[in-house]
């Protein structure tokens, strides 16, 4: 494992957001869609502890759904149009939104537990903070003596 510099946490979900590895930036945070892989390939950062669940689906419901609901009864008050034009273009609408939202939620919910170190991160967020802040050194023995 590499820990070269300390990550904040906007910089920490935004890689999670652009599916690249929380704590480098460069690797690959997914090997399929929706399937983390186990460590990063650039820096060896483990990943398979996760626990991201269904809270990345949870987001992308309540985002979709408060993007698209309020325009969907937008135009059905002001045009009302007939339904199967409605179907034809909300239904696909909400399956592609979902499912292009999908990958970048969970990445960003994986560095924010990373970030964060719960759910299973923690041995790796003390490595992290045990390497990147060394402790501070305390008096001496001579001077804790006086
Ligand atoms: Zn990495």
């Amino acid at each position: 494992m590499m820990y070269t510099q300390q990550v904040s946490t906007a910089e920490a979900l935004w890689r999670g957001f652009t599916m690249r590895c929380p704590n480098c930036g460069t690797g690959r945070l997914f090997g399929r869609f929706l399937k983390v892989v186990d460590h990063c390939s650039v820096c060896g950062e483990e990943f398979s502890h996760h626990r991201a669940d269904d809270f990345p689906a949870y987001i992308v419901i309540f985002v979709v759904g408060h993007a698209i609901v309020p325009a969907a009864l937008a135009v059905e008050i002001n045009y009302a149009p007939p339904m199967w034009l409605e179907f034809s273009i909300w239904l696909p609408l909400m399956i592609t939104s979902a499912l292009a939202l999908l990958q970048p939620t969970k990445g960003a919910i994986v560095a924010l537990q990373w970030q964060l170190g719960i759910l299973g991160f923690e041995s790796s967020k003390l490595r992290r903070l045990a390497i990147l802040q060394p402790p501070v050194p305390g008096p001496t023995i001579a001077e804790q003596r006086r």
